[in-house]
């Protein structure tokens, strides 16, 4: 057999990846999800045709995603994963020992339900006692609550559809009031070299709201290579970092080098900005 998955980065370019098998595909209420076992990335998450995580390299993605802002935290004690239904952030999250509570909310129950099926050694937080997931819109749960969550972290598909509001300046108000008063989030900001605009307005705006932003970068295979993150605080900037606490947790990406290596960004990157 002669499988391949291929996906499309807007109109011009495309990566295929060959396949072993399909172990599951389905329709959820939101989105297509279907799980395939490849022959370079393990199993492999795809939603509308896009590619969410693999076994192999996602733990340069969650690792990025979630040590960058709770190193950056003095103690983060509370967390919400807004996206992030395969539960890498949430596993990340629940390393750090200050971390008493984990709240993840996901629209789709169906990601959630999946990938406890398929991709465990992802989604192995998720039953934890510390974690409660809930199922509903991300805007409507960071409206709801107030002054409640030291970091939160945006894990969200790409800005289209039902994760366009995650990227909205009504969302990243309602992201300030949610977190306390030294507060801070992260967000996916997509590709710095194919979506450079979109980087850029969405970079913007989080300035508009938040007094201390940031970005970095970091290199994810799976999603074209080079991908950026936004960081909005509310008090704590990595520029007054001078070295980060102790990591007390193992890990395969993150490490001292990287949280300040990550922050150093291409000139072509920094010209987005100009
Ligand atoms: N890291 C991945 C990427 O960028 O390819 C994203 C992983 S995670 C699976 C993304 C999740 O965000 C999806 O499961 C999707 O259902 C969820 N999502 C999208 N829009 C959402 C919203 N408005 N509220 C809550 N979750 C949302």
């Amino acid at each position: 057999m002669n499988l391949w998955f291929t996906e499309h980065e807007q109109e011009t370019m495309r990566m295929s990846y060959k396949i072993k098998e399909t172990l599951h595909k389905e329709r959820s209420k939101f989105q297509d999800i279907s799980i395939v076992d490849t022959y370079r990335f393990g199993r492999m998450m795809i939603l509308d045709d896009v590619v969410q995580t693999t076994e192999k390299d996602e733990f340069i993605y969650h690792e990025l995603m979630v040590h960058m802002p709770l190193f950056t935290h003095p103690n983060p004690e509370k967390v919400l994963v807004i996206g992030g239904g395969d539960g890498g952030c949430i596993r990340e999250v629940l390393k750090h020992p200050s971390v008493k509570k984990a709240v993840l909310v996901e629209i789709d129950d169906r990601v959630v339900e999946v990938s406890k099926q398929f991709l465990p050694t992802i989604s192995q937080g998720l039953d934890d006692p510390r974690v409660e997931v809930k199922i509903e819109d991300g805007i409507n749960y960071v409206k709801e609550t107030k002054n409640e969550y030291d970091v939160i972290i945006v894990d969200s598909t790409d800005p289209e559809g039902f994760s366009l509001t995650l990227f909205s300046d009504e969302f990243y108000k309602a992201i300030y009031s949610c977190l306390k008063e030294d507060g801070l989030f992260v967000s996916q900001t997509s590709s710095p070299f194919f979506r450079p605009e979109f980087l850029k307005e969405t970079y913007e705006r989080i300035g508009e709201i938040f007094p201390k932003t940031k970005l970095y970068v970091g290199n994810i295979l799976t999603y074209f290579g080079v991908f950026s993150f936004s960081m909005g605080s509310k008090k704590y900037s990595p520029d007054d970092i001078e070295e980060i606490r102790n990591i007390p947790m193992e890990t395969k990406f993150f490490n001292k080098d990287i949280y300040k290596a990550a922050f150093a960004l291409p000139q072509y990157v920094k010209d987005i900005f100009k």
